[in-house]
């Protein structure tokens, strides 16, 4: 077996209204069945989704979080706008962004964007892929699919890597169950999260500071599906979710 994983290189710079899935077919040639794997940030940038703390006004919860974390207010504020659930409020600021997505600050981040300012993910990653995935199949004349990814820690572990947040034409698990494990057991429980796999092997090749590799092309994986698909697949249920329950019952906001 062999897949590859290869770098586009040569992307500029993006700014807000830029094609990012022109800039991707100019810089690339692309074949069936590719997976194209793009860091949000520079979708964000695309949708224009940056800002600043100037203008913010934090409310009372922003400047109690703020001074028990020792953060600026203002970002504690623009952070909490764009949540769904705060879960941790302090020391860390873990979130349920709206889009359904649990991370740190709600996505927003301040690397690799000018001095000052700040980038929040797409709003809604899933149509984000659609959108690009549609446009790279029509100039391509190739089917592909998309995974938006970002760079997350987790829970438990040290370090970080790249987990996908939104998808275009691949399924986000691989279900094993009713398959057979070597001595002829069958499976009852496994499914394999592939589009976080897949999003880990190509943040490898983006790193996080000055590589300007924003996209990677994953080739030689059967994963290309024309259904619609969404990265909610990944997402536990709340009624499900006991490490949710644990830090709600837990809360200090
Ligand atoms: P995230 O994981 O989505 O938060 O993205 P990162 O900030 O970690 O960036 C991933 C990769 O994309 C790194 O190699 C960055 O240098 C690169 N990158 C970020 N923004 C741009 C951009 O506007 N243009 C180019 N060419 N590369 C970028
Ligand atoms: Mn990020
Ligand atoms: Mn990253």
């Amino acid at each position: 077996m062999k897949m590859e994983v290869l770098t586009v290189d040569s992307l500029p710079l993006v700014q807000p209204g830029d094609n990012i899935a022109q800039m991707i077919c100019e810089n690339t040639v692309l074949e069936e069945g590719d997976i194209v794997v793009i860091a949000s940030t520079i979708v964000a940038k695309a949708e224009g989704r940056i800002f600043t703390l100037e203008n913010i006004v934090p409310g009372e919860l922003a400047l109690s979080l703020g001074k028990k974390g020792g953060r600026d207010p203002r970002l504690v504020q623009a952070v909490l706008d764009r949540s769904y659930e705060c879960l941790v409020g302090y020391p860390i600021m873990l979130m349920q962004s709206k889009s359904a997505h649990v991370c740190i600050n709600a996505g927003i981040d301040d690397s690799n964007v000018e001095d000052g300012k700040l980038v929040e993910l797409p709003e809604d990653p899933d149509a984000s892929a659609c959108r690009i995935g549609e446009e790279i199949e029509k100039l391509s004349g190739k089917n592909v699919s998309v995974i938006i990814t970002d760079t997350n820690g987790r829970a438990f572990r040290i370090g970080q890597t790249g987990v996908a947040i939104g998808v275009y034409h691949i399924k986000p698990l691989r279900d094993w169950k009713g398959t057979h494990d070597l001595f002829g057991m069958e499976l009852k429980i496994s499914e394999e999260a592939v589009v976080d796999e897949i999003a880990a092997a190509a943040n490898l090749l983006m790193g996080e500071g000055d590589g300007g590799c924003p996209v990677v092309i994953v080739r030689g994986l059967n994963f290309h599906t024309d259904q619609k698909v969404t990265i909610t697949d990944l997402y536990r249920p709340d009624d499900e979710d006991v490490v949710k329950k644990a830090l709600r019952s837990f809360k200090q906001v």
